[in-house]
């Protein structure tokens, strides 16, 4: 079931590709510049500046639809990641994939479930996950794919993943990194900058190669700490002698894009066979927007093949992404604003890049040009034709802070569904789509985190909130009014042991990992 590019034919288990012949990775600032998916993933990104983007996207035929319809969600995904990562085999696939879903991870039935509130909207719950966020979804595979790639490159060091967060990426790491053989994981968060979950989150993770520390500073502090390790050669070169390589766990590295493909592929499958949809038919995908990499899986589903309609993006007030497809004109010179949606508060959408590397036949200089002058000017303006391309492929809106409590309101109210404050942004966004463009196709919208997850603005939505001692009368306050099980992970937190309460100067964070590693 490897598909070869070179005459587009599924091959058998046996077929065991090399790294020369399977599918080459292309950075997007130097399209000459091509390797196999293992050294993709274990670069993260490429020496240039660049992002890694397959030459060729492999194809949905008739014989992977009828394979897919009849599988489960884990054998989807082992199906799916085979078709991009020929230097894989099968096996490996599909042990990694029953590792990262399995297990009751993601509960006792399909990780993905799909909530409809009427016949033509379609909630994909994708946080059934250890944290109660989407970033699961991909962060409970990538430890396998990059642990494998460094190995398959003929790499013994141990890797070291390195992550300042504001939030839902670190605990995410944390969790999918957690007693992994051959890696270790070092979380840093703003001190003050978290919630108390996301705090309680991290502080208690479990595994012997996991280390969390506060910083006393603010986001940008943590991030820059974490960026001065890695620019440091003389501290890699000293770590490299220790037999310990970087790595980081964002959103460029393409083990972590890829498995969020399977999930849109997946939903219509699920679609069709719930009959809201005949296999063919067009729907519509919307998704609440920070990074651009949820989307993006979405539009790399789309070029496989997937009936994808619209794809609409849904920001929060930090509209820099509604403006550019609605302009042609990206400008991250404005007010950043802190919004109930913080994993979508972002100016600058990294994977952004990619699909512009797509839409401009992959013009790598040109790509080159237009990031340069975000890095220098924080704006740049594409083509005309450009500007055509991304009107059809996109609706862009956004949800206001009030239009997010209102929506999370009216939809428990109207149709006894409750949703955090992130989905909430997409579910306004594909109403205002469908009144402007008449638009009334099947949407599935991507729903992003547990309502739980954001229990105070939730609450204040419902405008049920008073104050409570803790966060699990929170979440209790929250149960009585919902009648929504609480994710068993985060009330667990309560009782679990506090293993990290230490923080660091932001001027300390090297000798932190230093402590650690040693
Ligand atoms: C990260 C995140 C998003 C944004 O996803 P991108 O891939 O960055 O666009 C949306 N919602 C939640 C809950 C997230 O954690």
């Amino acid at each position: 079931m490897l598909y070869n590019k070179n005459d587009g034919v599924c091959r058998s288990p046996e077929f065991i590709c090399t790294m020369e012949d399977s599918m080459q990775y292309n950075s997007t600032r130097n399209k000459e510049y091509k390797v196999a998916s293992a050294m993709a993933m274990k670069q993260g990104l490429s020496a240039d500046g660049g992002l890694f983007v397959p030459e060729l996207f492999p194809t949905l035929t008739k014989e992977i639809y009828e394979k897919l319809m009849n599988q489960t969600y884990i054998q989807r995904a082992a199906t799916i990641l085979g078709l991009f990562l020929e230097d894989f085999t099968v096996e490996e696939l599909e042990s990694y994939c029953e590792t990262a879903y399995g297990n009751g991870k993601f509960g006792a039935g399909n990780p993905t479930p799909i909530h409809y509130t009427d016949d033509k909207t379609a909630y994909l719950e994708l946080w059934h996950g250890p944290t109660c966020a989407f970033k699961d979804m991909a962060l409970q595979m990538l430890p396998h794919l990059l642990t494998a790639s460094v190995r398959k490159t003929g790499d013994e060091r141990t890797v070291c993943i390195l992550v300042a967060t504001s939030g839902d990426t670190g605990k995410a790491a944390l969790d999918g990194f957690a007693d992994v053989d051959g890696t270790k994981v070092v979380v840093f968060y703003p001190k003050d900058g978290v919630s108390e979950i996301q705090k309680l989150q991290m502080v208690t993770q479990k595994g012997d190669n996991v280390f969390v520390s506060g910083v006393n500073g603010n986001f940008d502090d943590a991030q820059t700490g974490v960026k001065t390790i890695f620019t440091d050669e003389s501290y890699r070169e000293e770590l490299n002698e220790k037999g310990i390589i970087l790595s980081s766990a964002n959103s460029m590295n393409w083990g972590r894009l890829v498995p969020q493909v399977v999930y849109y592929i997946s939903a219509y499958c699920d679609l069709v066979k719930a009959g809201k949809i005949a296999l063919g038919d067009i729907f519509n995908v919307c998704v609440p927007t920070g990074n651009f990499g949820n989307i993006l899986a979405a539009y790399y589903a789309k070029k496989m093949g997937l009936p994808v309609g619209k794809l609409i993006c849904a920001s929060n007030c930090n509209n820099v992404l509604t403006d550019f497809i609605n302009t042609g004109v990206y400008n991250r010179n404005r007010e950043f604003h802190l919004t109930m949606s913080p994993s979508m508060d972002i100016l600058i959408s990294s994977n952004l890049e990619r699909y512009l590397y797509d839409i401009s036949g992959k013009d790598d200089a040109y790509i080159s040009t237009i990031m340069k002058q975000l890095s220098e000017k924080g704006s740049y303006e594409v083509t005309d034709s450009m500007k055509e391309t991304i009107k059809k492929d996109f609706f862009a809106g956004y949800a206001s802070e009030e239009d997010t409590l209102a929506e999370i309101k009216k939809t428990f109210r109207e149709n006894d569904y409750l949703m955090d404050t992130h989905t909430a942004v997409a579910s306004y966004v594909l109403k205002k789509y469908r009144e402007e463009t008449e638009d009334q196709k099947i949407c599935v919208i991507a729903s992003t985190a547990s309502p739980y997850k954001f229990n105070e603005n939730v609450l204040n939505a419902l405008e049920q909130n008073k104050p409570c001692e803790d966060e699990f009368e929170r979440l209790t306050l929250l149960k009585e009014i919902s009648g929504l099980e609480i994710p068993k992970q985060l009330w667990e937190l309560q009782t679990a042991k506090r293993r990290f309460l230490t923080a660091c100067e932001k001027t300390d964070m090297k000798e932190t990992v230093t402590k650690f590693l040693s």
